[in-house]
C-alpha cells in the first residue's frame, strides 16, 4: 500500500513502537515516524540495567512471534539480550531512518476539520500525523517513596530502574525498600557482593520456582534449521501460560493450588522457620502480580541478609529506623518501589474533539476500546493501552493483537480515503461496563490485597479480566461499523 501523504506518528520505541513500525514496513506503510524520548530505543529494557535484571516470562513468549530469536541463551533471557533483541528488529527493519531520538511529545491537539494531529515536541517544534499511535507505556517513571527524612541520607539512594552502575556496592551495607518484581531479581544478584544486605518488605508475596536454564546450543540449531519447531515450543509455552491463568486471574478456590507450590518452594528455600513466617503471603494467589524467582527467598537464608517487616519510619543520614525504634546503618539504599502508572492518565495534555482533554475524557477512570481507541480522539490509537495488561503470560501476545488491530484501521483510513474514524461512545460503553463488571470476579479485586493494578478508587483499569486468547479474540478484526467513519 502507498501512502506518501500519510504521516503517522508513533509515540515511544519500546516494543510497542518497534513491533507497530515493522508490521508498518511489512504492510508497505512507510511514512511514520517513532519519537522516542530517550537517546535510544528500548523502553523497558534499556532502563532496567539493575543487577539481575531479566524477563519473568519465558523468551520463546517474549518476543515477537514474527521476529522469532533462535538464539535466546536462557529460557528467561537477561535485559541486555532483550534489549540486544531489540536493536536487532531496528537494524534487520531498517528502521533508523524513521527514529527521532531524544524528541519527547509534550502536547497533542487535534483539528476536525482536517482530520490532523498536530503534536508539539519537547524543543517547541510542531509536527503533524494523520493517525497516532502511542505506545508509551505504563511502568516508566520510577516511584520514589514519600517516606519522612528520604532527602536527609547521605549515603546513596537510587531506584532500581536508575541504577547508577558507577557506585560500587562490594562490601558495604546496602538497604532494598520494596519486595516486587524488580526486587526478587536485583536482591539475589547483589547479596553476595555486599556486606549487609537488609531487605524491608511492606508486603509478602507469593513467589513460584522459575526454573531457568542456559538453553543448550543444540537446541538453537534445532530451533534454526526447523523453525516450526520454536514455533510450535512457543505455542506450548503460551498455552501452558494460559491454563495457568485460570488460577491466578479468577477469585476462586483454584488459587489454592499455586499457593501451595509456592508454600512448598519457601519450605524448600527457607529453613527458618520465623523468616518463613513473615515471607508468607497473606492475600490470594494472582492478587499482585506472581513473583518467578528460584534464588529470592533462598537469598534470605544468607547470613548477611536480613529481612526487616516492621514499618519504615523515617530515613536519616545514616540510615533507616523503623516504627519499633531500630536502626538500621547503611551506606546505600536502593528503591525497588515500582513505578509511577501511567495507565490512569494521559502521558501529556492531549486534546481531542472539540478541544476536549484525554484527562477530563479519564475523569472516572482511564477507558478505552478494547483498550485501543477513546471515543472523541479520533484516529488516536493506543498499545498497551486501559485494561490490556496480563497478570498470567506475555504482554506481547496482547501488542501483536493490538498492531494488527491498528493496522486493519490504517489500512481502512487509506483505502477509503477517511478524514478519521472516531470510536462510537455507545460501543465503548458497552465494552467497558462489560470488562468492569467482570472486575469482581478476579483475585486482583478480590484476593484481598492492594497493587499497581488497582486505581485510588479500588477499580481496575490496568488488566484485561480474561485470557489472553480471549483479548486476541475480540481485538483480531477492526469492525469499521463500531466506528464513525468520517470522510
Ligand atoms: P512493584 O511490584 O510495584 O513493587 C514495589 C515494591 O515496593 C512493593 O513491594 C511495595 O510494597 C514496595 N513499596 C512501595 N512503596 C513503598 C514504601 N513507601 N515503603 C515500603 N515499601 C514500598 O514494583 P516493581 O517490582 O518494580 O515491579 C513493577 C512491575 O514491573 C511488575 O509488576 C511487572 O509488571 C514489571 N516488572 C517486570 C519484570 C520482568 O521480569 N518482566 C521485572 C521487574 C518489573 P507493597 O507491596 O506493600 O505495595
Amino acid at each position: 500500500m502507498r501512502s506518501p501523504d500519510f504521516p503517522i506518528a508513533i509515540i515511544g520505541a519500546g516494543f510497542a513502537g518497534i513491533g507497530t513500525a515493522i508490521q508498518l514496513k511489512k504492510a508497505g506503510i512507510l511514512s511514520f515516524t517513532i519519537f522516542e524520548r530517550a537517546s535510544e530505543i528500548g523502553g523497558t529494557w534499556r532502563d532496567n540495567t539493575y543487577p539481575g535484571c531479566a524477563c519473568d516470562v519465558p523468551s520463546q513468549v517474549y518476543s515477537f512471534s514474527f521476529e522469532p530469536n533462535p538464539n535466546w541463551s536462557r529460557g528467561f533471557s537477561e535485559a541486555p539480550e532483550i534489549q540486544q533483541y531489540l536493536l536487532d528488529c531496528v537494524e534487520k527493519h531498517k528502521l533508523r531512518p524513521h527514529l527521532r531520538l531524544d524528541t519527547a511529545i509534550r502536547e497533542a491537539r487535534f483539528d476536525e476539520a482536517e482530520g490532523i494531529w498536530t503534536l508539539t515536541t519537547d524543543c517547541g517544534e510542531t509536527v503533524t500525523a494523520r493517525v497516532v499511535i502511542s505506545g508509551v507505556g505504563g511502568l516508566v517513571d520510577p516511584s520514589l517513596p514519600d517516606i519522612k527524612g528520604i532527602q536527609s541520607f547521605t549515603g546513596e539512594l537510587f531506584h532500581t530502574a536508575r541504577w547508577e552502575h558507577e557506585i560500587d556496592l562490594t562490601g558495604k551495607n546496602v538497604a532494598v525498600i520494596g519486595t516486587g518484581a524488580s526486587a526478587v531479581q536485583v536482591v539475589p544478584a547483589i547479596a553476595p557482593e555486599v556486606n549487609k544486605l537488609t531487605v524491608f518488605q511492606r508486603t509478602a508475596a507469593w513467589v513460584m520456582p522459575k526454573g531457568d536454564r542456559v538453553i543448550p546450543e543444540k537446541v538453537k540449531a534445532r530451533f534454526r534449521r526447523f523453525p516450526w519447531l520454536q514455533r510450535w515450543v512457543r505455542s506450548l509455552m503460551f498455552a501452558f501460560s494460559e491454563f495457568l491463568g485460570f488460577f491466578i486471574i479468577l477469585h476462586s478456590p483454584l488459587s489454592k493450588l499455586p499457593e501451595r507450590v509456592s508454600l512448598k518452594h519457601l519450605k524448600q528455600s527457607v529453613p527458618d522457620p520465623g523468616t518463613r513466617a513473615k515471607l508468607r503471603p497473606k492475600f490470594e494467589f494472582g492478587c499482585k502480580r506472581m513473583l518467578i524467582s528460584d534464588d529470592y527467598w533462598s537469598t534470605f537464608a544468607r547470613d548477611n541478609v536480613e529481612l526487616v517487616t516492621d514499618s519504615i519510619e523515617e530515613i536519616r543520614a545514616d540510615g533507616i529506623e523503623t516504627g519499633d525504634g531500630t536502626q538500621h546503618p547503611v551506606d546505600s539504599i536502593i528503591l525497588a518501589t515500582g513505578f509511577a502508572v501511567g495507565l490512569a492518565a494521559a502521558p501529556f495534555p492531549i486534546a481531542g474533539k472539540n478541544g476536549l482533554s484525554l484527562n477530563d475524557a479519564w475523569s472516572k477512570g482511564a477507558v478505552a476500546y478494547k483498550g485501543m481507541t477513546v471515543s472523541g480522539f479520533p484516529n488516536w490509537f493506543i498499545i498497551m493501552g486501559p485494561n490490556t495488561g496480563p497478570g498470567h503470560t506475555s504482554v506481547l501476545v496482547y501488542t501483536e493483537a493490538q498492531i494488527h488491530y491498528i493496522l486493519q484501521a490504517v489500512k481502512k483510513i487509506i483505502g477509503d480515503d477517511l478524514k478519521y474514524v472516531d470510536v462510537k461512545q455507545r460501543v465503548q460503553d458497552t465494552y467497558n461496563e462489560g470488562i468492569q463488571g467482570r472486575m469482581k470476579y478476579t483475585s486482583w479485586s478480590a484476593g484481598g490485597c492492594n497493587s499497581w493494578y488497582l486505581s485510588e478508587d479500588g477499580s481496575n483499569h490496568a488488566l484485561f479480566p480474561g485470557l489472553a486468547s480471549e483479548y486476541v479474540m475480540r481485538a483480531r478484526r477492526f469492525v469499521p461499523s463500531e466506528y464513525h467513519l468520517v470522510k
